[in-house]
């Protein structure tokens, strides 16, 4: 018997990319990620929200209407994770990615950076959201805790896991669990995906700079590399709109986040790019 059986190529299709929401987005940031890089990727994108929407259904996107507060707690947004999680590992996919729905993913590149893994590895990738790890008070039994550092990937950025790694992490975040874990350390649903993979798992995470959150200055991505950049994000900082600069297709009016010109930049021949 040969003793290796070649990986077949990574394809789009095998990348599991669930997109975090709530009812009262679906109309605003939602609707924005349909038109754009949604479009590309329907078939293996899964919405995570707490709101039935039958215009979504209709559609043929893939939804998930979970059972978790519609709020910005801890619990709720753990409880999302924890659907994610559980949604990747009862399907067939063979990479797991998170992002918000104020994130712009950029599909080839997406595939780019995870077919440049060994597809049989244990990898965590994404943007740390700071510059050293984050310490933590893990609870132990009988009210003792326990300091531990870690680092994490900021949620709003986008992260993934490989087949492999989400396997391994299961006895801390499958079910039920995630949420223990998560008020185990008090700190939310990404922190605890960074904490399961370095501190149960012993495993670091691969620091990528191509993964964006709104919570960093996002004037500094160059228009040159926004084919290669594998998320973007938009959002209010400091009471001013934080998106990329990029000129093209749309005015800062009729394109605020920027999501559509950059649509336009990578993929010309939309219907509704000029
Ligand atoms: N979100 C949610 N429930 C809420 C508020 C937000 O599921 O009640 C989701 C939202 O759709 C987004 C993510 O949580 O995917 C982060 O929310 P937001 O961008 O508003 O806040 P941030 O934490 O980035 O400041
Ligand atoms: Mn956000």
């Amino acid at each position: 018997a040969a003793a290796h059986v070649a990986q077949p190529k990574l394809k789009l299709e095998d990348i599991y990319v669930a997109v975090k929401t709530t009812g009262r987005f679906h109309q605003t940031r939602l609707a924005l990620l349909l038109e754009t890089w949604i479009s590309r990727t329907k078939a293996h994108t899964f919405i995570f929200t707490d709101a039935e929407d039958e215009d979504l259904q209709s559609n043929g996107y893939n939804v998930v209407v979970t059972g978790c507060q519609s709020d910005h707690s801890q619990q709720a947004l753990s409880c999302k994770m924890s659907a994610e999680y559980d949604g990747f590992m009862a399907s067939d996919k063979r990479w797991f990615c998170h992002v918000d729905d104020d994130n712009y993913v950029n599909p080839e590149a997406l595939l780019s950076l995870l077919s440049a893994f060994p597809q049989d590895g244990d990898i965590y990738v994404g943007k740390p959201s700071l510059d050293k790890p984050i310490t933590a008070h893990e609870l132990l039994e009988g009210n003792a805790t326990r300091e531990v550092r870690f680092w994490f990937a900021t949620g709003g950025a986008g992260f993934c896991l490989s087949r492999r790694l989400a396997e391994k992490m299961a006895p801390w975040a499958s079910g039920s669990r995630f949420e223990q874990t998560s008020a185990t350390i008090r700190l939310p649903d990404d922190c605890t995906v960074g904490f399961i993979v370095e501190k149960r798992l012993g495993i670091s995470m691969v620091h990528c700079p191509l993964f964006h959150s709104h919570l960093e200055n996002l004037l500094l991505v160059s228009h040159r590399s926004i084919p290669h950049q594998v998320t973007l994000s938009y959002g209010m900082f400091e009471n001013k709109m934080n998106s990329i600069e990029v000129k093209g297709s749309f005015s800062k009016d009729d394109d605020p986040s920027r999501f559509r010109t950059v649509h336009c930049l990578l993929y010309p021949f939309t219907s509704w790019c000029p």
